[in-house]
């Protein structure tokens, strides 16, 4: 197996008249001891079943299909999601072990396998609902790797009381453990992005309930931290009618209401949603 390099990936990309999309996030990396490094720091084994969320010009696929037993790759570009076989099968003798599919990572609903690892060098913009929409719908996703833009990864990964802890923190903490997994230059990327980049990894957790509670948990996240200075009892308030209603709720719920929503693990999120009425 022959991993792509900048030549190749210039050379590949001139023949389809590719311009990279900003739109599309499109910044291919071109230095191949990082594609492997992600695979590694993955921890892809010989039984895994790898989803490939933006395969774009397939630098990372090819690092991926050296070590899964399978990859299914999911790219919203259709000249790149057609390209991507034709490259796998002149640089690689098991072309079939990987699966094309052209759509929408943030609307995919089904795959026609269960995998097992995620490994992406995800579309910055759309990177935390991508990430949110997988762990959900694809319960088999035990662990993985992804490269988003250094902010988002340090906000994916932050704990309360600190300036990242936000939305994504709590949102992704309700599936997994998130962690930081290092820093990637921006020299490894084809155009250079005007934004470092960092790697997560995660693994899945057990959820601390089911969907109707992650379904109110989501929802009072979204009020407490829609402006993150306030305090809970009156972030709550819209959602309860009243900072007295919020503030009863909060009582009930053994929090303190003058505290803030990024005092908040997610523990203590489901506590309100336990207590809180169904305002759906
Ligand atoms: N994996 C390649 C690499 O590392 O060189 C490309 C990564 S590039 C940062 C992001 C890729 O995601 C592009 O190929 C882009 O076309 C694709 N993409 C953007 N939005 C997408 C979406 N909503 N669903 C699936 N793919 C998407």
């Amino acid at each position: 197996m022959t991993l792509l390099g900048a030549a190749q990936i210039r050379e590949l990309a001139a023949a389809l008249d590719l311009k990279p999309s900003k739109s599309l996030g499109q910044n291919f990396v071109i230095d191949s001891n990082v594609c492997t490094k992600i695979v590694r720091t993955a921890a892809v084994g010989p039984t895994d079943i790898a989803l490939e969320i933006g395969p774009g010009l397939g630098s990372l696929t090819l690092a991926l299909l050296e070590s899964a037993a399978s990859v299914v790759a999911v790219e919203i570009d259709p000249r790149l999601a057609g390209q991507l076989p034709i490259t796998v099968a002149n640089h690689f003798e098991h072309p079939e072990n990987l699966t094309v599919l052209n759509q929408d990572a943030l609307t995919i609903q089904t795959l026609p396998v269960n995998p097992t690892v995620l490994v992406a060098n995800l579309p910055y913009n759309v990177s935390v609902p991508v990430l949110l929409h997988l762990l959900e719908k694809f319960e088999s996703l035990r662990t993985g790797v992804v490269m988003v833009q250094a902010e988002v990864a340090d906000r994916l990964a932050a704990k309360p009381c600190t300036k990242d802890y936000g939305i994504p923190s709590v949102k992704a903490a309700w599936w997994a453990e998130v962690k930081g997994a290092g820093s990637v230059s921006r020299s490894v990327f084809w155009p250079a992005p005007n934004v470092d980049s960092k790697l997560v990894s995660f693994t899945r957790r057990q959820t601390p309930g089911d969907e109707e509670l992650r379904r109110k948990v989501f929802t009072i996240i979204d009020a407490a931290f829609a402006q993150r200075r306030k305090m809970l009892r009156s972030a709550l308030s819209s959602l309860y009618g009243s900072s007295s209603a919020a503030e009863e709720i909060l009582m009930r719920a053994k929090i303190d209401p003058t505290l803030r929503g990024e005092a908040l693990e997610i523990a203590g999120f489901c506590a309100i949603a336990a207590v809180a009425p169904d305002i759906f």
